[in-house]
């Protein structure tokens, strides 16, 4: 499916097929007329989208033929439950026996995150349930039935029911705990051990041309109008044109690599929940502060009233990325590295899972107080012009509600991301914008 409903009336996502705008594939949507897309990678005099993710709107000059209607995934999803009552489950997720940690992904964290066993023990990182089934069970435990319930539209991102029963929809790999400001577990991203390939293709200009990975890493499979034109063997990252005996272009494809990060999510399961909308944010803190923050969480649950909570974490200066191991990563070597400033710069960071989904942020900014961010995006990011752009709207936005803005910046050889920098030894300057 390519393209996929949004809860934007009448636009589609495009999905394993690149935008006219833009040339990539994922996130830039088109108008049910094939008359426009909201690009999420080129600027336009329209912003589309403010709330939650941005881009801006472009006219196609000659239209699109798209087919909607043959080729809409629709989301369905139930509704997430309140945060406390998510962060339940959650909590008992990763307090329940059969999600550990396993001896190979300890050993990646332990080794090239430099996280140490106390610090896997505070921050639950756990392994993608090897019984999903069972773990199911023991998270709902009495809520069971309940949550079959046909009529209830709530639930909990990742659980869906299969024919045996309910059961965790996911793949290998280590999960990460998002942590809202009261320190709930809103949510966790898989950082999957296996990279799955996937075809793009032009669907807007060639909309008879489908093609997929009909086996892991690269073997692929073309059709043309349904009937099987082409398979084998294809190289990673190169667009090739399909061409007919007759010299003409039948479509584009090119061989994608999957992503490392996904969400524990189950939309258009059987009782499934999507795990954004609201997008998760990680508050990542120390680990030694989280040890007691984690003690103090089970005296806030008590409490009926959310705004009384004790727990939630107040911070005149934040640090901002994207994603929590990265930010886990970082704040707990920030503390080392800026340990003399500490108060100045603060020591809490806050994670999206990607720039684009930045003004998510703002309320929970808000909430905690905050009046100054470090901007601590990846280096090479911030060299991508649509990146930049985003940063650059950010900045602008921020510095109009108020804050005081920072930017750390460090040499791209001495690493991708601020977790790398620090865990080099290097540290980041702050420069006041
Ligand atoms: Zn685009």
């Amino acid at each position: 499916m390519v393209y996929r409903k949004t809860k934007i009336d009448g636009w589609f996502e495009l999905q394993r097929t690149i935008c006219p705008i833009c040339g990539k594939s994922g996130g830039c949507m088109i108008h049910k007329d094939g008359n426009k897309v909201a690009c999420i990678r080129e600027r336009s005099e329209i912003q589309f989208g403010k709330n939650s993710c941005q881009s801006w709107l472009h006219q196609l000059k000659n239209g699109a033929k798209v087919n909607v209607s043959e080729n809409v995934a629709q989301t369905k999803s139930r509704k997430k439950f309140p945060v406390h009552i998510l962060h339940g489950f959650f909590s008992k997720l990763v307090s329940d026996t059969t999600t550990t940690i396993s001896p190979k992904h300890k050993l990646h964290l332990n080794g090239e995150r430099q996280i140490s066993d106390n610090t896997i023990t505070n921050r639950q990182y756990r392994s993608f349930p090897q019984q999903p089934r069972v773990t199911a069970k023991n998270v709902l435990g009495q809520f069971e039935e309940r949550l079959t319930d046909h009529n209830l539209t709530m639930g909990i991102p990742g659980f869906y029911m299969n024919n045996e029963g309910w059961t965790i929809n996911g793949q290998s790999g280590i999960l990460i705990p998002y942590r809202n400001e009261y320190n709930f577990i809103t949510g966790f991203q898989i950082r999957v051990d296996e990279l799955k390939n996937f075809v793009e293709t032009d669907q807007i200009n060639y909309p008879n041309l489908k093609a997929y990975v009909k086996k892991q890493p690269n073997f692929v499979q073309i059709q043309i109008n349904g009937q099987n034109y082409w398979e084998g063997e294809l190289a990673q990252g190169k667009k090739e044109t399909i061409v007919d005996e007759n010299g003409e272009i039948l479509g584009t494809v090119k061989l994608a690599k999957g992503q490392r990060y996904y969400w524990l999510s189950s939309p258009n399961k059987k009782y499934g929940t999507a795990a954004g909308d609201p997008v998760p944010i990680h508050v990542a803190i120390p680990s030694n502060q989280l040890k007691k923050w984690n003690m103090a969480i089970e005296e806030d649950l008590k409490n009926p009233n959310i705004d009384s909570y004790s727990t939630l974490r107040k911070a005149d200066s934040v640090w901002l990325t994207e994603g929590a191991l990265k930010a886990d990563i970082a704040i707990d070597r920030i503390v080392e590295a800026f340990s003399n400033v500490i108060e100045e710069v603060g020591d809490t960071m806050l994670a999206t899972p990607g720039i684009n989904s930045w003004r998510s942020l703002l309320p929970m900014l808000k909430n905690m107080g905050v009046k100054r961010v470090n901007l601590a995006y990846d280096m090479d990011a911030i060299e991508n012009e649509s990146v930049n752009q985003y940063f650059h709207d950010m900045v602008k936005e921020f510095k109009m509600q108020g804050y005081e803005v920072y930017v750390a910046a460090w040499s791209l050889k001495n690493g991708k991301g601020i977790d790398d920098c620090l865990l080099n030894n290097y540290l980041p300057q702050l420069r006041k914008l």
